[in-house]
């Protein structure tokens, strides 16, 4: 099925469909177990034009991210990413205390910290209200709502007009992307610089990492279509730097008026040597990911017929692809173990198996640990390790599925 390209209007062309699906964090409470969950097309399209890839059928922002399950802090990986990015911020931008730092989906307030902790004056914006009360109770003033032109008006009314605004790990999300970099536009001082980060594509791609497609991510950016998105609305690309965090990402700094640097350059070289333009790119991942789910799907069974117990560790929103997509439901995975509180004790949409905390392994110990939250592989494995020593053998889901 083809669409009409949200970004620029052209004819976008779907060149993978992972089926229709629930919402990545629609966690079940066990009352609900009977009832009949909402599942929507899930699948990814292509435009020739403007490069960008995006799904094919979005979702209400309202539905996804009125109650969101995702605490950035919760991970110390992530602690540490905002404080070493606040700490770039500050020295390349040179904030100072008569700055004004705007953050766009600033979640728990895991960078406004940092900022607070340099003393730049900061302010959020966070659409999810139990995400954003956080915030707020911890003293991170954070504005509960979309990032629409109200907010930007009252934000310049009280506090002026920002220098630096970031999104990180947003701006996949918007489906009104071009409203909200209108309204970037509006709030950032014309010295300003904006910054965001986003999954890049290009490594889903190399590293095969599918299972970040989710009803929550409805664009896939690449620098190619990053620049015509931003030239579309008269922003300059100035700088691009990689990432770790989400499996391979992108810092990039937009001005209204900017020189671009050699990293701008180089990365849309290298897109162009990776065939970045041309469908038969993604045809080529499409096929790759079938084959990806038929192993996983194999080595799970060989390891039910040995009759021997597999569990899951980490329930974050790419598990949700992972699982409902090769169709493991408890009788392959007993049951996952996760960190976060919030998630504890609900099932996970769609394949209903039950999300438990870490003491469940002791009382139910298995044969294979898969790890979900792969971007973890090692911490995790270690921690396991050091409590139950050479206990469980590991499994690394993507980019093949291999045991350790
Ligand atoms: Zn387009």
């Amino acid at each position: 099925m083809n669409m009409k390209c949200r970004i620029c209007g052209s004819e976008s062309r779907m060149f993978l469909d992972f089926g229709k699906m629930p919402l990545a964090n629609a966690f079940l409470k066990k009352e609900d177990l009977a009832k009949e969950e909402a599942k929507y097309p899930l699948a990814l399209s292509y435009c020739d034009t403007c490069k960008i890839v995006q799904l094919t059928e979005a979702i209400s922002g309202k539905k996804l991210f009125k109650n969101y399950v995702y605490v950035s802090s919760t991970a110390k990986s992530f602690r540490i990413h905002f404080n070493e990015l606040a700490t770039k911020l500050k020295f390349k931008l040179q904030l100072n205390e008569n700055s004004l730092a705007v953050d766009i989906g600033s979640n728990d307030g895991v960078l406004l910290k940092e900022y607070k902790k340099s003393n730049i004056p900061f302010i959020g914006v966070e659409p999810a209200e139990n995400i954003a009360k956080l915030a707020n109770e911890q003293g991170l003033e954070t504005i509960n709502a979309f990032f629409n032109k109200e907010v930007v008006n009252e934000i310049i009314d009280q506090k002026g007009k920002a220098d630096v605004i970031t999104a990180c790990n947003v701006f996949a999300h918007i489906e009104q992307i071009h409203e909200v970099i209108d309204n970037v536009k509006l709030l950032l001082k014309d010295s300003g610089t904006f910054v965001i980060e986003i999954q890049y594509f290009i490594d889903t791609i190399k590293t095969m990492t599918f299972d970040n497609v989710y009803h929550e991510h409805l664009f896939y950016y690449t620098v190619h279509s990053l620049d015509f998105l931003f030239k579309k609305h008269g922003l300059q690309i100035e700088h691009i730097e990689h990432v770790d965090t989400h499996g391979g990402s992108l810092r990039v700094f937009i001005k209204k008026e900017a020189i671009p640097d050699e990293t701008y350059f180089q990365y849309l070289e290298t897109e162009g040597r990776d065939k970045v333009a041309e469908f038969h790119t993604y045809e080529l991942f499409a096929e790759k990911v079938n084959f990806t789910k038929k192993n996983i799907v194999e080595l799970i069974k060989r390891i039910k017929k040995k009759d021997q117990k597999i569990v899951g560790y980490g329930a974050p929103a790419k598990a949700s692809t992972l699982l409902n997509f090769c169709n493991i439901g408890k009788e392959g995975i007993t049951y996952i173990i996760d960190d976060n509180p919030l998630k504890q004790n609900l099932f996970t949409p769609g394949n209903k198996i039950p999300v438990k905390d870490f003491s469940h392994i002791k009382e139910d110990p298995p044969n294979y640990i898969i790890i979900l939250a792969w971007n973890f592989f090692n911490p995790i494995m270690n921690k396991i390790n050091k409590i139950y020593p050479q206990k469980f053998k590991f499994i690394l889901p993507l980019p093949s599925p291999k045991i350790i």
